[in-house]
């Protein structure tokens, strides 16, 4: 597989990054992971506006635009010949001396590819369970959206406490509220009402919880984003996750109490791929379009 490693391409096997990288030794180190839909890396603004966002909290600058960005990303697609592409860019410090603190470092920043494992078919049908975690969501910027940042603990250890039949982890927050799963956003329906916990509840904000927020409204469906209590979600109409690889994934199970999947959730579900699809009419697609 070719990587981008601080503005070149290289073999996978070959590219190195230094001993004395800070993201290595200290976790300074922000990441995006976004796709592709036949062969057209999805939301690459947002991401890039995402990344910004994290890298701005750890005083990461950014050494690259977001044309420039789209323009390599589209580059390692086509490359790689991955029409169906896992997309990860990681933004760390850059390289120091091993001291506690390092201003003026050159960022390093790598890119890389990997083949989109695809949705398993029967999620959509079946859904998925998930228990609640008993870690607590950390997240370190006062009322902020939480920072991609790869070595966020509570997140580490709590992904490490997914094992079938559990899909994912949901976190709460320090304050008791919902907060998020390991690797997910959460929604659920009440009495038509889509409901989410708000930014300022510690979470991600995920790119695939903003489409699903935008569509949703789009529909004509009320969108709440507010603080959740636990309760809430057990005594949800509806309940799902979204993430971009897998889109929305219905929950059947939280904590072993069973939950259907209706109709707000299959109405979503049904006409994401469409709304995403339509949304990047007009990029350049390097000639994967099989249609
Ligand atoms: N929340 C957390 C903690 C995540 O790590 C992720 C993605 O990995 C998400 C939510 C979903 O975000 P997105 O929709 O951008 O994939």
């Amino acid at each position: 597989m070719w990587v981008y490693l601080n503005q070149k391409w290289q073999d996978s096997e070959e590219a190195r990054i230094s001993l004395w990288d800070r993201g290595f030794l200290f976790g300074e180190s922000v990441y995006e992971s976004l796709r592709t839909y036949d062969g057209k890396p999805f939301a690459v603004d947002r991401h890039y506006h995402r990344l910004c966002y994290s890298a701005g909290v750890l005083g990461i600058p950014v050494p690259v635009s977001l044309d420039s960005l789209r323009t390599v990303i589209e580059e390692g697609v086509y490359r790689n010949n991955l029409p169906e592409a896992n997309i990860r860019i990681q933004l760390s410090a850059g390289q120091g001396h091993y001291q506690m603190r390092e201003e003026g470092l050159t960022p390093m920043i790598v890119i890389v590819f990997k083949p989109l494992e695809p949705k398993d078919p029967l999620i959509e049908t079946n859904g998925v369970q998930v228990a609640l975690s008993r870690i607590r969501r950390y997240v370190p910027v006062e009322h902020g959206a939480a920072v991609k940042l790869s070595g966020a603990s509570d997140i580490i250890i709590a992904r490490r406490e997914i094992h079938p039949p559990f899909y994912d982890r949901l976190m709460l927050n320090h304050q008791g509220h919902v907060a998020e799963g390991t690797f997910s956003n959460v929604f659920f329906v009440k009495n038509q009402v889509v409901l989410t916990p708000s930014i300022h509840s510690g979470i991600l904000s995920g790119i695939t919880r903003e489409i699903v927020i935008d569509f949703a409204r789009e529909l004509g469906v009320p969108v709440e984003e507010r603080f959740i209590e636990l309760i809430e979600l057990f005594d949800a109409d509806e309940l799902f996750l979204t993430h971009t690889s897998a889109e929305i994934v219905p929950i059947s199970a939280i904590q072993g109490i069973p939950k259907s999947i209706g109709p707000i959730t299959q109405e979503l579900m049904r006409g994401f791929r469409a709304y995403v699809i339509n949304q990047q009419e007009g990029v350049d697609n390097h000639g994967y379009n099989s249609g």
